[in-house]
């Protein structure tokens, strides 16, 4: 409909509208200009388009820990199937290993700076004045016929040069004979795996993860994602089947993913019993190996071997751990669909708290993730303990936190509690829903931690929990070193990526759940989202279309200021103005009206609060060239009926921090009731940097209140109300007294 009189749209238009004179930012323009373009393999709804494919790769590995000199050797075969469009002449393949190579450990970026006073473990780090050889000895790349194939490694990514190209639609089968020194864990910042050696009784506990050459991810958007391993970016994985032979001393035991298939070869008769007793057990652990048993095993040290036979399904990834120092715990737990074996190892050092409340943790996780995004598909589910980190991997995580001298400070054991729960939630992120981690930290990250975030506040109320208030220090800060969520995982500093890829996404994530979408809608879509894409590889632009396409609510200008801009929200309510309609109706002396009206915004402009009470305006019939071509006219005295005597407020509010957030308005009244009433977003449109709203209120205000309940991280509260809060300094006391 197009046909407007300009005159009846001039007369609507008399609200003082392009007042402002700052520059127009655009802050409601889609961001399409900003993400790529949707095509036949990722559609403009967020879902996999028509023509989406996925490459595949499942191994079968053979690899042997010998603890005298710390190395794993193995023997693996991949088959790699190419359900791409292209033929590939040659592969990439990840040798994450290789970054603990001299001089490419790190790419240069870890706390470069000498101080006065170094601690020595830190220099160690800067130095690597002790130096031990680290990275892969890839022995052998042959086809199945046993044919070399050339080779060639660039830092942690290898490129295999193919005897033949792979055609779109074949599969290659391929092995590599492989070794490596593992590293020992408090040597090296940010080690995600490795060892820990215990000195009280000469024994160690192995970590071994991103341990075997893995096929990179080759996709529509990126080709191959051979992005270098720099330590804080992650992974990108295919998936694939796995079967792994684990061969370690016969007294370790072993965690790992995947099914074990060979229990009647490396369990005891007992150890078999208790874990058939823990498959019935759905209200509390069951002990496999006793806290007794594993400090017995602690004084052997076999010189036999035992192998361990594990199968994996549908998986990106594939990680264990092994020790004779291992205490395991295993409960049932029972999903809609299936039963899961939340399981834990842990040493004698993780005592007594370990026992107490890891594999109650993963059972949590396990119950509101499946819950709150899709149910856990796995057999599985392992928390094994370990000192600092937490680190995820499919159906297997290593978590921090120990007691000391058998004691945990609740603070400590709430950290614990989190991180278990955290990395079990990466199963779902990025395990399942296939995000690409050394491009994207904060796919994996932000939405776990919303999940996470949601666990710990109906699981653990009595612990901390993220909410948009916790953002605000972050958001705050120095502008000039802070990044945009949107920024690629290893260009962000290590003192703010927790807070710009965990908590900022979180805290965005919460507020469109509660504050501006709404629970019910913003969960169907979140599911929608993570169902779509469910064993896929979903970048950051199918997430901001899915919540849209599965909403109705335009997004991108949150997507806009949150994800692409460093800006906070700083709302300030600068102005209110009490306004009440007298019941004088002069018709004829428009003058005398025009100019009371004008007198009444003068006189409500400086006004500081409500006690010099309201002014009055009053209402004229309206001039018949107002209503246009219209015959009937409204009941105009019915309508002044309606407002006569009632408080007509109308407030101002400044953006100042730059990201636009609907307001939310607490008026408190005289007679101590209040009220809340909610603008959207969208109340920007006309203008980015202040707005002016009229409302209709029967009982008198007391106070008015913007983001009376923290929802939007607004950095400065003490300008969020009028009369405005006397929050006077020191120094303002002091200088009154001096004044009086
Ligand atoms: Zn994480």
């Amino acid at each position: 409909m197009k046909f407007i009189s300009i005159f009846l749209l001039s007369s609507l238009l008399t609200f003082p509208l392009f007042s402002q004179n700052q520059q127009y930012q655009g802050k409601f323009e889609p961001i399409d200009n900003m993400i790529p373009q949707p095509n036949v393999y990722r559609s403009a709804s967020g879902a996999p388009g028509k023509a989406y494919w996925q490459q595949r790769a499942d191994y079968k590995i053979k690899a042997a820990l010998n603890e005298k000199d710390n190395t794993l050797n193995g023997d693996e075969t991949i088959t790699y199937y190419n359900n791409s469009p292209d033929d590939l002449r040659y592969l990439w393949i990840q040798l994450e290993q290789n970054v603990n190579k001299k001089e490419n450990e790190d790419f240069g970026y870890a706390f470069g700076n000498v101080r006065d006073s170094m601690n020595t473990r830190h220099m160690q780090f800067l130095t690597r004045a002790i130096d031990f050889p680290a990275g892969y000895t890839i022995k052998y790349i042959k086809d199945t016929n046993g044919k070399a194939i050339k080779s060639l490694v660039n830092n942690t990514m290898m490129k295999v040069l193919l005897n033949e190209p792979l055609k779109s639609g074949e599969s290659l089968t391929f092995s590599i004979g492989w070794s490596y020194h593992i590293t020992d864990r408090s040597m090296y910042l940010l080690s995600r795996e490795g060892y820990e050696y215990f000195p009280e009784d000469n024994n160690t506990v192995y970590l071994i993860a991103h341990w075997f050459p893995r096929m990179a991810v080759y996709n529509d958007t990126e080709g191959w994602q051979n992005k270098q391993f720099q330590k804080l970016g992650e992974f990108a994985l295919e998936f694939g089947d796995y079967d792994v032979e684990i061969t370690v001393p016969a007294d370790h035991i072993v965690a790992s993913t995947g099914d074990l298939k060979n229990e009647t070869q490396v369990l005891t008769k007992t150890q078999q019993q208790r874990l058939a007793n823990a498959r019935k057990s759905v209200d509390k652990p069951i002990m496999i190996v006793t806290p007794e048993e594993a400090k017995a095993n602690e004084k052997n040290k076999s010189n036999k071997t035992k192998t361990w036979q594990f199968r994996a399904e549908n998986v990106r990834d594939f990680a264990f751990a092994s020790s004779r120092k291992f205490i395991w715990d295993a409960q049932a737990v029972p999903l809609e669909t299936h039963t899961v074996m939340a399981m834990s190892f842990y040493p004698k050092e993780g005592l007594p708290v370990w026992s107490e409340s890891s594999t109650l943790a993963v059972k949590n996780a396990l119950e509101v993730y499946s819950e709150a995004v899709f149910e856990y598909p796995y057999p599985v589910c392992i928390s094994v303990n370990t000192s600092n980190i937490g680190m995820e991997f499919p159906m297997i995580s290593f978590n921090g936190g120990r007691p000391i001298n058998g004691e945990i400070s609740d603070r400590a054991k709430g950290g614990m509690i989190s991180t278990i729960v955290h990395e079990v939630g990466h199963n779902w992120f990025p395990m399942i829903i296939s995000s690409d981690e050394r491009q994207w930290m904060w796919m994996d990250e932000g939405l776990n931690t919303f999940i996470h975030q949601r666990t710990m506040k109906e699981r653990y109320p009595d612990y901390p929990h993220t909410e948009p208030k916790s953002i605000v220090p972050f958001m705050s800060g120095d502008k000039s070193i802070m990044r945009p969520i949107m920024t690629s995982s290893d260009n962000d500093l290590l003192s703010q990526f927790g807070a710009n890829y965990y908590q900022k996404p979180t805290v965005g994530l919460q507020m469109l759940r509660q504050s501006i979408v709404g629970e019910e809608l913003f969960d169907q879509a979140f599911k929608e989202y993570a169902n779509r894409w469910k064993y896929k590889h979903p970048n950051p632009a199918d997430l901001f279309r899915t919540l849209e396409d599965a909403t109705a609510v335009d997004l991108d200008w949150f997507y806009r200021g949150w994800f692409f801009t460093t800006d906070n929200v700083d709302m300030e309510l600068s102005n209110v103005k009490w306004f009440t309609v007298s019941d004088e109706v002069n018709i004829e002396n428009k003058g005398k009206t025009v100019k009371a009206n004008i007198e009444a915004e003068n006189a409500g402009e400086n006004t500081q609060d409500f006690t010099s009470g309201p002014e009055e305006i009053t209402m004229v019939t309206t001039p018949d060239q107002a209503y246009g071509q219209f015959l009937s006219r409204m009941d105009e005295p019915k309508i002044r009926k309606q407002l006569y005597k009632k408080n007509i407020y109308e407030i101002t509010v400044k953006n100042v921090g730059g990201l636009i957030m609907p307001l939310t308005i607490e008026w408190q009244y005289t007679d101590g009731t209040s009220e809340i009433d909610t603008l959207p977003a969208e109340i920007w449109r006309t203008n980015e940097y202040e707005i002016t709203k009229t409302f209709i209120k029967a009982k008198e205000v007391k106070k008015v209140v913007l983001d009376p309940k923290f929802e939007f991280a607004d950095t400065d509260m003490k300008n969020n109300s009028f009369p405005k809060v006397e929050e006077a300094s020191d120094f303002d006391k002091f200088k009154n007294k001096t004044k009086n």
